[in-house]
This record gives structure tokens, C-alpha cells and sequence, in this order.
């Protein structure tokens, strides 16, 4: 069975083909600049020359397209027919309290896609793009959607309520929702089968610590608590997005800079985090390199970033009760190793111990702990868009 992923951003589009016998990529692509000058597309495929198609692609129905010519293309394709693929599995992102799991695309979820569109204002509609330029140009194969929100829709209400006045959840459906459940989920599994642990009885907090980053609270096997909210800006310090901070701040910034919604929701998911704080990256190679060179404020967002994951793992330790593993991922959580010390560092008091010789790996999945931990801490290399074929796999079967 051949399934693939889809994954559509507002001006971006990136796919993968996994052929489901051995869960292999078959192929991976990104098309870029979708409605402005200078569309592109490139594709890899092991052992080949990357494959390059530069076309005006005006919107997603153009792109999808040119993805199919590129998979069925004679020299760089990889199938020689597109009735080879069996499913097609949508990345989306807020499905609101109307999806908990991954769902065969109908009218009823595209009426919940819309209905949270309010909370996605750039992903949804890009989202839907994807998925309705696959209907037309593939109408006999089924379209599955994989929403970030599903995942987090066990959360118990004490957890996902604002202290608001009651009305505005009732009224707005203003409540945290939680992002990155795909990734959660992936760990979630990958942990239970490392650990050798029923998924049903398994408790572990996920750090998903990548550009965007959230950690999640893992009861059971489901979802607990999350650091994301209504949006995904909500938690951790994260690369351009503030995370956590006093409401008064947006309204102070607001009146001072005089600055409008789109100005202030700009301010805090593009310029704040990690870049805001340091001025010089939001990537933590350059802060890591920038503070090592002595940039105090580059040393000060690795900090920031630190304290704040290990503010939020402290007490999703206490809301557990019993913790089986904590378990980093995405591009910090698997590749930095000094970031992982530096969370984790504080914890030894609660008999929750690094091992620094282990610590020293990227990637892969290792247990990174020392034998007498009271806590296994771990190294798992997330896979959102294998996920995503799973599910797609396991609903179109
Ligand atoms: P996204 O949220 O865009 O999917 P990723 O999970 O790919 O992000 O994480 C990207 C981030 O991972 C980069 O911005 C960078 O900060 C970090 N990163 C990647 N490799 C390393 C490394 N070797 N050391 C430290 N940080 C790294």
C-alpha cells in the first residue's frame, strides 16, 4: 500500500511517499512560493540527483500538479502511475472540540475545519487547499486529516479551561486546545514499545522542543496537559514566538505601540522568543555558538528557554503522580545536547538523573538516563508524517 502525506502551509507544500510494506519514504518534496514569483519545486529520492521544477504555481490546485508529475516523472518519479497510491493523508491543524482523531475527510470535518478557522487563520484554509486540489485531481483515492489539535482532546476540563468567566468557553469555545499531537502521539508510542509497557498504563511527558515547542503530559497513554492553548503560541519559549507572558503586556504593547490585532499577534508569534531575546537567531545552533563567543543575550535565551521547560516538567511531574519517562524530540530535543543538560539539570534532587556520557547523542532513540534514575529520560526521533500514513493506512484499510 502506498500512501501519501500532505502537508500545506500558507505558501508552502511538502509531501512524502511511504510504501507502507516496510514504512519506507519513497520520496519527500517541498514546494515553495505557492502564489507569489519564483513557485519551485524539488524533490529527493535516495540515490537520485534532487529533481527541480521551477513553474509559476499559482495556487495549491497548480502545486499538487506538479507533485504528481514529479512523482510519476519517467527519470526522477518513483511510480509510474498515480491509481498507485491508495491514500492520501492531510496535515491540519485545529479541529477544535469537533475532532479527536483521525478522521476520512466529509462534509462534517470540513464544517469543523471552517469553524476553527477562527483559531487558524493561515493554516486551515491552506489546509482545506491541499486536501481539495487532491479531490479533484485524484477523486477515486480517499483523504484522511490528521489534526495537531486531535490528540489533546482527552484532556480533563481542569486542564484545558481558562479562569475566565465561564461564558467565553461556552460562547467562543475559548479553551486551550494543544498543537504538535501528532508528534505526542508518535512518542507516546514509540516509548511504550521501547519500554516494553502497555500504552494503556503508560505515563510519560513528551518534550517536543523544535521551533515550535510544547511539551505534553502523557496519562495512560493519552493526553493530560499541554503547554500549547488556544493557539499554538501559548508555553514555551520558543524560536520567534513568546510563549507564555501576562495578558497586560499585549494590552500595554497595544495602546504604547499603538500597534492593531495583526500587529501585536505578528509581534509575538515572528519576533519574540529566542530571536526576540537574543537579537541575533532563532536557531539554537547560532545561540548556543553566539553564547559560547560570549553574546550575553544569546546566553540569556538559552536560559530563558531551560527555565521555563523545566518550570513546566516540575509540575507535570506532580500532575502525574507516577512519571515512566521523560522523552525529548524535534530538532532541539533531538540534536542539543547542552539544551537537554541544561533542562534537565536541578532534577538530580527528585533522584532524576542525566547520564552525560549517554546524553552525548543525536537523534535515534536512546535512553539517555543513569541506571538508578528514577526516571528513564529519553532520545526519540519524532515522525509526524509517518504517523500521519498510519492513521491513514489504518482508515482507508
Ligand atoms: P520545526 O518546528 O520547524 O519542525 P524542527 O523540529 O526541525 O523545527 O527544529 C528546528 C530547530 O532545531 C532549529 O531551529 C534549531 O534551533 C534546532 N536544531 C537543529 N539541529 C540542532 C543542533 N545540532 N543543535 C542545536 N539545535 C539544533
Amino acid at each position: 500500500m502506498k500512501i501519501l502525506v500532505i502537508n500545506c502551509g500558507s505558501s508552502s507544500l511538502k509531501y512524502q511517499l511511504f510504501d507502507m510494506e516496510n514504512e519506507k519514504v519513497m520520496v519527500k518534496g517541498l514546494v515553495e512560493r505557492i502564489g507569489i514569483d519564483g513557485s519551485r519545486l524539488i524533490q529527493k529520492v535516495e540515490g537520485k540527483e534532487d529533481f527541480l521544477i521551477e513553474k509559476p504555481m499559482s495556487d495549491h490546485t497548480k502545486a499538487v500538479g506538479y507533485v504528481f508529475d514529479a512523482l510519476v516523472d519517467k527519470e526522477n518519479g518513483v511510480i509510474s502511475d498515480l491509481s498507485e497510491i491508495d491514500g492520501v493523508g492531510h496535515r491540519f491543524v485545529h479541529g477544535g472540540e469537533k475532532v479527536a482523531k483521525s478522521v476520512i475527510i466529509d462534509d462534517e470535518v470540513k464544517k469543523a475545519v471552517e469553524e476553527y478557522t477562527k483559531f487558524a487563520p493561515l493554516h486551515n484554509p491552506a489546509n482545506m487547499m491541499g486536501f481539495e486540489a487532491c479531490e479533484n485531481l485524484l477523486p477515486n483515492v480517499k483523504n484522511v486529516a490528521v489534526f495537531d489539535t486531535a490528540f489533546h482532546q482527552t484532556m480533563p476540563k481542569e486542564n484545558y479551561l481558562y479562569a475566565l468567566d465561564y461564558k467565553y468557553y461556552e460562547k467562543y469555545a475559548i479553551r486551550k486546545y494543544g498543537f504538535h499531537g501528532t508528534s505526542h502521539k508518535y512518542i507516546t508510542q514509540r516509548a511504550a514499545a521501547i519500554l516494553e509497557k502497555d500504552i494503556d498504563d503508560l505515563n510519560i511527558i513528551s518534550c517536543h522542543l523544535g521551533n515550535g515547542a510544547s511539551i505534553c503530559a502523557v496519562k495512560n497513554g493519552k493526553s493530560f496537559d499541554t503547554t500549547m492553548g488556544l493557539t499554538p503560541l501559548e508555553g514555551l519559549v520558543m524560536g520567534t514566538r513568546s510563549g507564555d507572558l501576562d495578558p497586560t503586556v499585549v494590552t500595554f504593547l497595544m495602546d504604547a505601540e499603538n500597534m492593531s490585532t495583526a500587529e501585536i499577534n505578528n509581534e509575538l508569534n515572528k519576533k519574540s522568543g529566542v530571536l526576540g531575546i537574543s537579537g541575533v537567531s532563532s536557531d539554537f545552533r547560532d545561540l548556543e555558538e553566539n553564547a559560547n563567543e560570549g553574546n550575553e543575550r544569546s546566553g540569556i535565551a538559552l536560559k530563558m528557554f531551560a527555565n521555563r521547560a523545566k518550570r513546566y516538567l516540575a509540575g507535570y511531574i506532580a500532575e502525574l503522580g507516577r512519571c515512566d519517562a521523560i522523552v525529548f524530540t524535534g530538532g532541539i530535543g533531538e540534536n542539543s545536547v547542552t539544551m537537554r543538560e541544561s533542562i534537565m539539570e536541578g532534577f538530580e534532587q527528585f533522584n532524576i538523573k542525566l547520564d552525560k556520557e549517554k546524553n552525548n547523542v543525536r537523534g535515534g532513540e536512546n535512553i539517555v538516563s543513569t541506571d538508578d534514575s528514577n526516571v528513564k529520560i529519553m532520545v526519540v526521533a519524532t515522525n509526524e508524517e509517518l504517523m500521519i500514513a498510519k492513521d491513514t493506512q489504518s482508515l482507508i484499510k
